[in-house]
């Protein structure tokens, strides 16, 4: 993943139409090679007049966009988001889904079973009025299911992201229209477990 200025739309892992039947071709092509490129282009325009910004890392800009310049924050924050929410939740499905066992204990642990996760997960990934995401987020000690608005990011001094779900309606209006519980139970089928998993092994800070 390139992290840093000049952002580039890099390639999905996998092509438009592998998740058919859960998500459609039309839907991954749009998002990926519009939405997400849009969020790039203007992440681009934002940083070009600013060379002392352009080798930080775009978690480092989204970490401490309240000690870099304020007539930027707004534009780092919606753009910076766009890209890093879009690019997470791309990277968190697969073709092949298949559950890890060491996760579905710890969330069995967490949550009191993984179907009670995935009700709690959804619950909350409906619940967002409006644009923005669902989240399971980890502190290093805990697991939590959060939202955020627009292209709002979870904090990341204070959570590792583990896994997010785009709930903005270009993710799903033109194969479920406005069934947003039908979306989310279709993504269940395409979540990379694995690197949900993978993603907890990392570090904060
Ligand atoms: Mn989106």
């Amino acid at each position: 993943m390139d992290n840093f200025y000049p952002f580039e739309n890099t390639p999905l892992p996998y092509s438009y139409d592998a998740l058919e039947p859960y998500i459609d071709t039309k839907t991954m092509e749009l998002h990926h090679n519009r939405h997400l490129q849009t969020y790039i282009d203007n992440l681009n325009k934002a940083l070009n007049p600013h060379p002392e910004l352009q080798n930080l890392s775009l978690e480092f800009m989204l970490k401490n966009l309240c000690r870099l310049p304020a007539e930027l924050s707004l534009a780092l924050r919606r753009n910076g988001g766009g890209v890093y929410n879009h690019r997470f939740y791309f990277d968190s499905m697969t073709t092949a889904s298949t559950l890890n066992p060491q996760l579905e204990n710890e969330l069995t642990t967490a949550f009191g079973s993984f179907e009670a996760f995935k009700e709690r997960f959804k619950n909350a990934a409906l619940s967002v009025f409006g644009s923005g995401y669902g989240w399971l987020v980890y502190n290093g000690e805990n697991y939590s299911i959060i939202t955020t608005k627009n292209q709002n990011t979870p904090d990341l001094k204070l959570y590792i992201p583990l896994l997010n779900i785009d709930v903005w309606e270009h993710a799903y209006y033109l194969k479920h229209y406005n069934e947003r519980n039908k979306y989310i139970d279709d993504w269940f089928n395409v979540v990379n477990w694995e690197k949900v998993y993978m993603r907890k092994g990392g570090q904060i800070g």
